[in-house]
Protein backbone atom coordinates (compact mmCIF):
# COMPACT_ATOMS: atom_id res chain seq x y z
CA UNK A 1 0.00 0.00 0.00
CA UNK A 2 1.46 3.10 -0.96
CA UNK A 3 0.30 6.89 -1.58
CA UNK A 4 2.28 8.46 -4.23
CA UNK A 5 1.98 12.01 -4.82
CA UNK A 6 2.34 13.67 -8.45
CA UNK A 7 2.43 17.41 -9.35
CA UNK A 8 0.24 18.81 -11.98
CA UNK A 9 -1.19 15.29 -14.01
CA UNK A 10 -0.89 11.56 -13.85
CA UNK A 11 2.56 10.52 -15.17
CA UNK A 12 2.35 9.31 -18.47
CA UNK A 13 3.27 5.51 -18.35
CA UNK A 14 0.59 5.22 -15.01
CA UNK A 15 -2.07 2.78 -16.69
CA UNK A 16 -5.24 2.58 -14.13
CA UNK A 17 -8.38 0.84 -14.83
CA UNK A 18 -10.52 -0.99 -15.72
CA UNK A 19 -12.53 0.57 -12.56
CA UNK A 20 -11.13 3.57 -10.70
CA UNK A 21 -11.77 5.31 -7.40
CA UNK A 22 -11.87 9.08 -7.74
CA UNK A 23 -12.17 12.09 -5.10
CA UNK A 24 -11.06 15.52 -4.75
CA UNK A 25 -9.86 18.30 -2.18
CA UNK A 26 -11.03 21.35 -2.94
CA UNK A 27 -10.53 24.97 -1.42
CA UNK A 28 -13.94 25.06 0.16
CA UNK A 29 -17.38 23.67 -0.70
CA UNK A 30 -18.85 26.24 -3.69
CA UNK A 31 -17.17 24.93 -6.74
CA UNK A 32 -17.81 28.20 -8.71
CA UNK A 33 -15.81 29.94 -6.10
CA UNK A 34 -13.22 27.28 -4.75
CA UNK A 35 -10.77 25.82 -6.94
CA UNK A 36 -9.71 22.51 -7.34
CA UNK A 37 -6.24 21.88 -5.59
CA UNK A 38 -6.00 17.39 -5.39
CA UNK A 39 -7.65 14.69 -7.62
CA UNK A 40 -7.26 11.51 -5.95
CA UNK A 41 -7.46 7.96 -7.35
CA UNK A 42 -7.29 4.11 -6.89
CA UNK A 43 -8.22 1.36 -9.21
CA UNK A 44 -8.65 -0.69 -5.84
CA UNK A 45 -4.93 -2.08 -5.25
CA UNK A 46 -4.76 -0.47 -2.66
CA UNK A 47 -2.92 1.94 -3.98
CA UNK A 48 -3.55 5.60 -4.07
CA UNK A 49 -2.18 8.19 -6.40
CA UNK A 50 -2.42 11.95 -5.57
CA UNK A 51 -2.74 15.04 -8.26
CA UNK A 52 -1.87 18.12 -6.79
CA UNK A 53 -3.20 20.76 -8.94
CA UNK A 54 -2.21 23.93 -8.98
CA UNK A 55 -3.54 27.92 -8.63
CA UNK A 56 -4.80 28.62 -12.22
CA UNK A 57 -3.71 25.29 -13.75
CA UNK A 58 -6.21 24.35 -16.79
CA UNK A 59 -5.54 20.88 -17.88
CA UNK A 60 -4.41 17.98 -16.74
CA UNK A 61 -4.29 15.59 -20.23
CA UNK A 62 -3.40 12.06 -18.74
CA UNK A 63 -6.40 12.50 -15.75
CA UNK A 64 -8.77 14.36 -18.34
CA UNK A 65 -8.04 10.92 -20.95
CA UNK A 66 -9.35 9.16 -17.67
CA UNK A 67 -12.28 10.91 -16.65
CA UNK A 68 -13.39 11.17 -20.82
CA UNK A 69 -12.85 7.17 -21.22
CA UNK A 70 -16.31 5.68 -21.63
CA UNK A 71 -14.79 2.70 -20.91
CA UNK A 72 -13.57 3.38 -17.54
CA UNK A 73 -15.84 3.55 -14.56
CA UNK A 74 -14.89 5.91 -11.96
CA UNK A 75 -16.21 5.49 -8.65
CA UNK A 76 -16.97 8.38 -6.23
CA UNK A 77 -18.75 9.57 -3.17
CA UNK A 78 -21.01 12.51 -3.78
CA UNK A 79 -19.53 12.41 -7.34
CA UNK A 80 -21.94 15.84 -8.02
CA UNK A 81 -19.43 18.12 -6.36
CA UNK A 82 -16.28 16.70 -7.69
CA UNK A 83 -17.50 16.20 -11.41
CA UNK A 84 -18.74 19.69 -11.08
CA UNK A 85 -15.19 21.02 -9.83
CA UNK A 86 -13.27 18.84 -12.31
CA UNK A 87 -16.06 20.18 -15.52
CA UNK A 88 -15.15 23.50 -14.14
CA UNK A 89 -11.29 23.58 -13.60
CA UNK A 90 -10.50 21.46 -17.43
CA UNK A 91 -14.04 21.64 -18.73
CA UNK A 92 -14.38 18.19 -19.31
CA UNK A 93 -17.11 16.49 -18.05
CA UNK A 94 -16.80 12.78 -16.29
CA UNK A 95 -17.85 10.03 -18.48
CA UNK A 96 -19.62 6.73 -16.59
CA UNK A 97 -19.60 7.07 -13.08
CA UNK A 98 -20.84 5.76 -10.20
CA UNK A 99 -22.06 7.37 -7.22
CA UNK A 100 -21.83 5.55 -3.72
CA UNK A 101 -23.81 7.96 -2.07
CA UNK A 102 -26.56 7.90 -4.39
CA UNK A 103 -26.39 4.56 -4.10
CA UNK A 104 -26.89 4.58 -0.57
CA UNK A 105 -29.62 7.05 -0.84
CA UNK A 106 -31.49 4.51 -3.15
CA UNK A 107 -31.04 1.20 -0.74
CA UNK A 108 -30.43 2.68 3.14
CA UNK A 109 -33.67 4.11 3.18
CA UNK A 110 -33.59 3.04 7.09
CA UNK A 111 -31.30 5.68 7.50
CA UNK A 112 -30.54 9.44 6.95
CA UNK A 113 -26.71 9.31 6.95
CA UNK A 114 -24.70 8.59 4.12
CA UNK A 115 -21.57 10.14 4.70
CA UNK A 116 -18.59 8.03 3.83
CA UNK A 117 -17.58 7.51 7.02
CA UNK A 118 -21.00 6.17 8.38
CA UNK A 119 -21.15 3.90 5.42
CA UNK A 120 -17.71 2.69 5.68
CA UNK A 121 -18.35 1.87 9.58
CA UNK A 122 -21.66 0.15 8.64
CA UNK A 123 -20.98 -1.47 5.79
CA UNK A 124 -16.64 -2.36 6.09
CA UNK A 125 -16.69 -1.67 9.45
CA UNK A 126 -13.53 0.55 8.64
CA UNK A 127 -13.13 3.38 11.01
CA UNK A 128 -11.71 6.68 8.55
CA UNK A 129 -10.81 10.14 10.10
CA UNK A 130 -12.52 13.08 8.78
CA UNK A 131 -10.18 15.55 10.72
CA UNK A 132 -8.08 16.51 7.95
CA UNK A 133 -11.52 17.10 5.79
CA UNK A 134 -11.28 20.56 6.59
CA UNK A 135 -7.80 21.96 5.94
CA UNK A 136 -5.90 24.26 3.54
CA UNK A 137 -5.69 21.45 0.40
CA UNK A 138 -3.90 24.40 -1.39
CA UNK A 139 -0.63 24.16 0.24
CA UNK A 140 1.80 23.65 -2.06
CA UNK A 141 3.25 20.55 0.52
CA UNK A 142 0.46 18.22 1.54
CA UNK A 143 1.15 17.49 5.27
CA UNK A 144 1.18 13.44 6.26
CA UNK A 145 -2.12 13.39 7.60
CA UNK A 146 -3.53 14.78 4.42
CA UNK A 147 -1.62 12.59 1.69
CA UNK A 148 -3.50 9.76 4.60
CA UNK A 149 -6.82 11.23 4.40
CA UNK A 150 -7.19 11.98 1.20
CA UNK A 151 -5.97 8.46 0.34
CA UNK A 152 -8.70 7.46 2.84
CA UNK A 153 -11.27 9.20 0.49
CA UNK A 154 -10.87 6.72 -2.40
CA UNK A 155 -8.99 3.12 -0.84
CA UNK A 156 -12.56 1.50 0.16
CA UNK A 157 -14.65 2.77 -2.93
CA UNK A 158 -14.31 -0.33 -4.80
CA UNK A 159 -15.61 -2.92 -1.94
CA UNK A 160 -18.01 -0.27 -1.05
CA UNK A 161 -19.49 0.03 -4.50
CA UNK A 162 -19.50 -4.36 -4.27
CA UNK A 163 -21.72 -4.69 -1.35
CA UNK A 164 -23.94 -1.65 -2.20
CA UNK A 165 -24.52 -3.19 -6.16
CA UNK A 166 -25.51 -6.23 -4.64
CA UNK A 167 -27.99 -4.95 -1.88
CA UNK A 168 -29.57 -2.81 -4.70
CA UNK A 169 -29.69 -5.74 -6.57
CA UNK A 170 -31.62 -7.41 -4.48
CA UNK A 171 -34.05 -5.16 -3.69
CA UNK A 172 -35.15 -4.72 -7.40
CA UNK A 173 -33.22 -0.95 -7.65
CA UNK A 174 -30.13 -1.25 -9.72
CA UNK A 175 -31.71 -0.14 -12.80
CA UNK A 176 -33.02 3.03 -10.96
CA UNK A 177 -29.43 3.50 -9.84
CA UNK A 178 -28.00 3.22 -13.05
CA UNK A 179 -30.36 5.85 -14.57
CA UNK A 180 -29.31 7.80 -11.74
CA UNK A 181 -25.52 7.50 -12.55
CA UNK A 182 -26.40 8.29 -15.91
CA UNK A 183 -27.48 11.29 -15.02
CA UNK A 184 -25.30 12.30 -12.49
CA UNK A 185 -22.91 14.44 -14.92
CA UNK A 186 -25.22 16.32 -16.46
CA UNK A 187 -26.77 16.96 -13.00
CA UNK A 188 -23.22 18.57 -12.09
CA UNK A 189 -22.97 20.40 -15.17
CA UNK A 190 -26.32 22.21 -14.23
CA UNK A 191 -24.12 23.36 -11.02
CA UNK A 192 -21.20 25.13 -12.84
CA UNK A 193 -24.22 26.60 -15.75
CA UNK A 194 -26.20 28.09 -13.61
CA UNK A 195 -29.10 25.99 -11.86
CA UNK A 196 -27.25 25.03 -8.76
CA UNK A 197 -29.87 24.73 -6.31
CA UNK A 198 -32.78 24.73 -8.64
CA UNK A 199 -34.90 21.51 -8.59
CA UNK A 200 -35.07 21.20 -12.49
CA UNK A 201 -37.34 18.18 -12.14
CA UNK A 202 -40.01 20.72 -9.49
CA UNK A 203 -43.15 22.52 -10.83
CA UNK A 204 -42.27 25.60 -9.36
MN1 LIG B 1 -12.29 13.70 0.16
Amino acid sequence: MTNKVYKGDLPDNLILGPVIAIDCETMGLNPNRDRLCVVQLSAGDGDAHLVQISQGQDRAPNLCKILENQKILKIFHFGRFDIAAMYKTFGVLTKNVYCTKIASRLIRTYTDRHGLKNLLQEILAIDISKQQQSSDWGSKTLSKAQIEYAASDVLYLHQLRDILTQKLTRENRMVMAQSCFDFLPIRAKLDIEGWPETDIFAHS
